[in-house]
């Protein structure tokens, strides 16, 4: 059995997550997609309700489930029996950033992380730029699933 996590704030999900997620689908026999709790963070969504947009969108999806964790990934994976992480990239920044995070999971685990490349029409797609615009009673649906409403 080939099991993923996809770790992240989802703050809130967004069509590039989902991207990466369903395409993660065709590779991994189950994507645990796991939401952050960092009590440094301030979130805009609350962890339930980050988690219940999540179990909304893949509620017809067997192959996905929906978690949250505190801690370190790597500790987090292996409570799961998870032997990927999945990551998107998105450009050279996500890049450099995830590139750390992997050498360092690395060394601390057996773990390994695939990365997928973001699909053009999301790359430009960030939680941030779906908050400010919410934030501002802007026009956010083209970036979300349908699920996602504050
Ligand atoms: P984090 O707090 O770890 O940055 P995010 O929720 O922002 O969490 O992102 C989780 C994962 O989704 C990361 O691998 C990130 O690169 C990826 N991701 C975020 N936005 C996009 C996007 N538009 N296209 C592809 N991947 C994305």
């Amino acid at each position: 059995m080939k099991r993923a996590l996809f770790p992240g704030s989802f703050d809130p999900i967004t069509l590039g997550h989902t991207d990466i997620i369903n395409r993660g689908l065709a590779l991994f026999d189950e994507i645990i997609i796991a939401v952050g709790i960092n009590s440094q963070k301030k979130y805009m969504f609350s962890l339930e309700q980050r988690m219940a947009f999540i179990e909304a969108i893949y509620k017809d999806e067997p192959k996905i489930k929906v978690a949250s964790y505190g801690g370190l990934t790597v500790d987090f994976c292996q409570s799961v029996d998870a032997e990927f992480i999945l990551r998107g990239l998105r450009n050279p920044a996500d890049f450099e950033f995830e590139k750390a995070i992997a050498h360092t999971n690395r060394t601390l685990s057996e773990i390994e992380t695939v990365f997928i490349l973001t699909a053009a029409k999301t790359s430009f797609i960030s939680s941030s730029i779906v908050r400010e615009i919410m934030q501002h009673n802007g026009d956010y649906t083209t970036l979300v699933p349908p699920e996602v409403r504050p």
